[in-house]
């Protein structure tokens, strides 16, 4: 499978719920930086289960590997049952009561803990490969619903391209544009948790409103205008993350200062990410914009790796 990361072109988030959650308005943009996940049918070392739905999954997940040109980020991911992906094996044969025993291999390019959604695009590819391996063939609705459960961003990750998330994220709406636009994206050596980003959102902004749809950004991509896309990128969260993390403002300021259309954080942090251009604009404009930002962010020393994308691209697909 391959599965792509996502940036938030919107994150705007309201006050904290009694649940703990917070309310968003989420516009995912799936980018083509991604991971590839191999989902393989292990050697079984019992007999199948006799059936019933928890014997089934107590034995189907059998083993995660991971690899992949990551620097720091590869030590991040667990190698265990906690893994996003083990656990939508484990999930998928909860509910259906089907699953033999399999092992997961993740070639890692999503940075970790990065605020792209690596885990959970990990997550996704490994629900659909188990969807075709066990021969379920279950519609997307339902395998979107399991998605969900499994995290606020997976369902995204199997829907690609485009999307507005509401509620927790998780209820989704396509946005289509008819532009493609070009992507450079900071990785820092340092990763942010989510957990950790919300409650510092949640000490600095107590009195935070109501989530609402930004009405530029919309027009911009129905457009497929980068210049007003870049003006109109936002991120609540960013202001959490740079005080969690001051040295992500400078980062900022690089890729802006050497040309960027728009630069944010994206989602919850650390990762910088700088909209160079696209739509009707010529090759060689947004070749030459791209150059600049790359070297500047590469020769600031504040960053771990510079890596360049487009977007948007489809979710989670079968290779
Ligand atoms: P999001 O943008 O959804 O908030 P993120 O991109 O910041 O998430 P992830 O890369 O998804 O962060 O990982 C967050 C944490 O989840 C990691 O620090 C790691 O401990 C754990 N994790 C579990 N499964 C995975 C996986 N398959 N890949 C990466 N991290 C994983």
């Amino acid at each position: 499978m391959r599965v792509p990361a996502k940036v938030n072109l919107q994150l705007a988030v309201g006050p904290r719920r009694e649940d703990g959650f917070h309310d968003l308005v989420n516009v995912f943009h799936a980018v083509s930086l991604f991971d590839e996940v191999t989902v393989k049918a292990a050697p079984s070392r019992r007999p199948s289960p006799p059936g019933g739905v928890g014997s089934a999954a107590a034995t189907v997940f059998a083993g995660l590997t991971a690899g992949g040109a990551l620097g720091s980020h590869l030590a991040r991911v667990p190698l265990d049952g906690s893994n996003l992906a083990a656990r939508a094996v484990t999930l998928l044969a909860e509910r259906t009561g089907r699953g033999l025993p399999v092992t997961v291999h993740l070639d890692k390019h999503i940075p970790v803990a990065g605020g792209m959604a690596g885990g959970s695009a990990d997550a996704a590819a490994a629900l659909l490969a188990c969807d075709r391996l066990w021969d379920c063939g279950l519609p997307l609705e339902e395998l979107l619903g399991y998605a969900a459960d499994l995290g606020s961003d997976v369902p995204f990750a199997l829907m690609g391209s485009t999307a507005v998330g509401m509620g927790r994220g998780e209820i989704l709406r396509p946005m289509t544009s008819p532009g493609r636009f070009r992507w450079v994206f900071a990785l820092s050596a340092h990763g942010l948790s989510t957990a950790s980003v919300f409650g510092e959102y949640d000490r600095i902004r107590p009195d935070a409103p109501e989530p609402r749809p930004d009405r530029a950004l919309a027009e911009a991509l129905a457009d497929g205008d980068p210049v007003a896309l870049g003006a109109a990128l936002t991120n609540d969260l960013q202001e959490a993350a740079l005080s969690l993390l001051p040295e992500l403002e400078r980062t900022l300021k690089t890729g802006s200062g050497a040309g960027a259309l728009g630069a944010v954080v994206s989602g919850s942090g650390p990762t910088c990410a700088f909209l160079v251009g696209g739509g009707d604009e010529r090759e060689s404009v947004v070749a030459e914009r791209e150059a600049a930002v790359v070297a500047a962010l590469e020769g600031s020393g504040l960053c771990e790796q510079v890596v360049t994308a487009y977007g948007d691209v489809p979710g989670a697909t079968v290779l």
